[in-house]
């Protein structure tokens, strides 16, 4: 049976990426060995990293006066090495998930963080508004996509500071004006490639703006200029998830960039979004007006709780895997990231109706 797979992250991701990559772990670039055992100097390498970062720099139009990096650690570790190079003395947060929380809890480690507003009241199932983002900071950190909650800031916001955006789960999912950032960084393992690579897009003026001395690994620095000698290579990249993640940029650029992406994610929102809203056995559990395009929550609409587990069992046998809501939710997550096929949305609303006929 046909899978569909809604997997949170890592997850799906374009058949023709994980295709070419089956072919270059055998053969890369016919060079005759695989890409798990050339030499991360070999010139067919060094011109797969050249061209990973432009295929970044052309769908997000990302200036000259920023570096992109591919590092390794997760956005997780990001959540520290950021504050540790662009963090003086204060920062600001918005939480707005617990990705958000682990990001305030590790900042702290460089000084104050003041969190200017909080969605924990109601389980982050709505980005707080109206808030005021504090000047005497040295930046202000967001998380545009909150993957378990299903919680998404649409557009990019004014700030009057540094602004900072872990986009680890929304990232080429849509244009984004990368000017109004200082920088934007995340784990791969959603929209851009399978786990193991960590991009971090930084704009240089804030290299070295902590004033701290950081261990050699840490610094941003050491991962851009002449020590990294070519194509930001300071030690050995990650080279699976980079040549995936290359894949997978060339995909989407084939697709017509993130314009077209966008109108595909947003297509395929609506129409599961649409069934959620229609069908009386469901209803959504984030904020009509934050709804993310990549997660989708929903639980069993009031009074019929009970139906869950079949719901489940009926959505397996139909061949939906991975839309188990993440346990702090509870209910289902249909993670729909870029390389989700609308058929398999269509193949989830289709499995929804059914059950619902089922319990009429
Ligand atoms: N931020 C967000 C928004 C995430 O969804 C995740 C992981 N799902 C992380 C950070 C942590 O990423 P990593 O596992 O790469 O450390």
């Amino acid at each position: 049976m046909k899978k569909h797979n809604f997997n949170a992250g890592p997850c799906v991701l374009p058949r023709e990426a994980v295709e070419s990559a089956i072919e270059a772990i055998r053969d890369f670039d016919g060079t005759g060995i695989g890409l798990l055992e050339i030499s991360h100097r070999t010139p067919g390498w060094e011109r797969v990293m050249a061209e990973t970062e432009q295929l970044w720099r052309d769908l997000l139009g990302i200036p000259d006066n920023y570096a992109v990096l591919f590092l390794g650690g997760g956005a997780s570790t990001q959540f520290f090495e950021l504050p540790a190079n662009i963090m003086k003395s204060k920062a600001a947060y918005l939480q707005t998930g617990v990705w958000a929380k682990k990001a305030v809890k590790e900042a702290k480690f460089y000084g104050d963080v003041e969190v200017v507003a909080s969605s924990e009241d109601k389980n982050y199932t709505y980005i707080p508004k109206g808030y005021k983002i504090p000047t005497d900071v040295d930046y202000f950190h967001i998380t545009t996509n909150n993957t378990i909650y299903g919680t998404e800031i649409h557009t990019d916001m004014d700030s009057p500071v540094t602004l900072v955006a872990d986009m680890s789960s929304d990232i080429m999912s849509r244009p984004v004006d990368v000017k109004k950032y200082g920088v934007i960084y995340g784990g791969a393992q959603k929209n851009v490639g399978p786990a193991g690579v960590t991009f971090v897009i930084v704009r240089k003026d804030l290299l070295g703006s902590s004033g701290r001395k950081l261990q050699t690994m840490v610094d941003y620095s050491t991962h851009i200029g002449a020590e990294a000698r070519d194509n930001s290579m300071f030690n050995t990249p990650p080279v699976f998830p980079i040549f995936v993640m290359h894949e997978t940029l060339k995909w989407v650029k084939n697709l017509g960039g993130l314009e077209a992406m966008y109108k595909i994610n947003k297509k395929k929102a609506d129409l599961l979004y649409g069934e959620i809203d229609r069908n009386p056995l469901f209803v959504g559990t984030a904020a009509k007006e934050d709804r993310s395009l990549m997660n989708v929550c929903f639980v069993m609409a009031p009074g019929k709780e009970a139906l869950e587990a079949e719901f489940m069992d009926f959505a397996k046998s139909q061949g939906m895997v991975g839309i188990k809501g993440h346990r702090s939710v509870g209910g289902f997550r249909a993670s729909i990231y870029n390389a989700c096929p609308i058929e398999s949305v269509e193949a989830l609303v289709k499995c929804m109706q059914e059950f619902e006929q089922k319990h009429k």
